[in-house]
């Protein structure tokens, strides 16, 4: 037996379930198996042809040394003319952090406002590196419900009760993984309106799935709340609306209070972004929307596909999600439990999905599918589906 004693604050992680299925997915495929992934939440697009130029040219060309650790100050300053002009808010370029993955934006939060007895609170069911990043972070981590009968949205009041003396930071979600639920702007304005209370308590808002909303007047970001400006953290990045998750490059827009405390975060880390993926990014951000449009209008198209075909299924039912490119079925109906039927999909129908209690003890009974997949791949996949859980109920 080793006697090599870890640090309990990383030997207690637990692995992100999209990227388990994900892997094991890919071996079945590789041993010859007509497996359809709807496991994993990348889109199944390449990314705009004049950004994989600009990536190209850059490799060719260069810039090829390191950047400032905070990002490339024109990236910087294109982020940061971006949000503004999008939410009509104040966002200084030097607000703007360039991280490897909108991800980074979660663990750097957490390591700057968690370390032993401090709360941090986070939605479940929900992105699984939340709960993971506390944990790293020696914080404790506080869950929050989410509610299929509130259209996967939270009750404010509900969360505002569960902040302490404790409390450090409170991460939002929405659009959501892996409901695909987006915030009531009521709602949203409630918990707003109640953290005015609360001033030591900061809020990281993950808005990367902002370009992917498909119905009402657009987005509200956290940023558009201006009493708590000086404490939200916004995160988004280019992996979702640019079709870019390989590439690894996400910002965060940080209270400028906190920007040096990231900046040393980033040096001790990864010193700053590779330079082409900043540069690919740059060219992304300022050149036209047009292709991320035809892909929110491809991702809604399956969306009510996949909701359809969801509720056709006995002992299943769904939502339409307002956002993201997720469906998170009940299969309470059929009476099996979330992983037996995401294993049984996979090895007897070779459809890949995720459990729902993957996200969180509120995601048991549910099931997660990403439809960033064609839809020949999703009506095809619904068919297994069907037929394994009509042999089964
Ligand atoms: N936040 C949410 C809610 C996500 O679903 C994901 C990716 O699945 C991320 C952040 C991380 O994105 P990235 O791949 O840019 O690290």
């Amino acid at each position: 037996m080793s006697s090599l004693k870890l640090n309990p604050a990383v030997s207690r992680l637990e692995e992100e379930g999209a990227f388990f299925v994900l892997d094991k997915a890919l071996k079945l495929k590789a041993e010859g198996r007509p497996v359809i992934n709807l496991g994993i939440g990348q889109p199944d697009f390449a990314p705009p042809a004049h950004v994989l130029e600009a990536g190209l040219r850059a490799v060719r060309d260069g810039p090829h040394g390191y950047t400032s650790p905070v990002g490339m100050p024109a990236l910087r300053e294109a982020v940061a003319h971006s949000v503004a002009s999008r939410y009509d808010v104040p966002v200084a370029a030097d607000q703007v952090v360039i991280v490897p993955g909108g991800k980074v934006t979660i663990f750097f939060a957490c390591l700057v406002f968690g370390g032993p007895g401090t709360e941090i609170l986070y939605p479940d069911p929900g992105f699984p590196p939340y709960r993971e990043a506390v944990k790293a972070a020696a914080a404790k981590p506080v869950a929050y419900a989410i509610r299929e009968d509130r259209n996967f949205g939270f009750d404010a009041d509900e969360v505002l009760s569960q902040i302490t003396e404790a409390t450090r930071l409170i991460i939002i979600n929405s659009p959501a993984n892996p409901t695909g639920g987006v915030v009531d702007e009521a709602e949203l304005a409630k918990l707003a309106q109640g953290l005015q209370a609360h001033p030591q308590v900061a809020i990281l808002s993950d808005e990367i799935y902002s370009h992917l909303v498909f119905e009402g007047a657009g987005f509200r970001s956290l940023l558009q709340y201006p009493a708590l400006a000086d404490r939200v953290i916004l995160l988004d990045g280019w992996s979702k609306t640019f079709a870019m998750t390989g590439w690894r490059l996400g910002y965060g827009i940080w209270p400028m209070q906190l920007v040096n405390a990231v900046r040393g975060l980033i040096t001790v880390d990864h010193s700053c972004v590779n330079v082409a993926a900043q540069v690919a990014g740059l060219a992304a951000i300022t050149g036209p929307m047009d292709e991320i449009d035809r892909m929110r209008a491809t991702f809604a198209q399956r969306r009510d596909v996949v909701v359809d075909g969801l509720n056709n299924m006995p002992g299943v039912t769904c939502r339409v999600p307002g956002g993201a490119f997720y469906a998170f079925p009940n299969i309470g109906g059929t009476g099996i439990a979330s992983k037996q039927l995401a294993d049984r999909l996979l090895m007897e129908a070779n459809v890949a999905l995720i459990p729902g209690d993957s996200f969180g003890n509120n995601g048991k009974g549910y099931l997660r599918l990403s439809y960033a997949a064609g839809l020949d791949e999703i009506e095809e996949a619904l068919a297994r589906m069907d037929s394994l859980i009509k042999a089964s109920v």
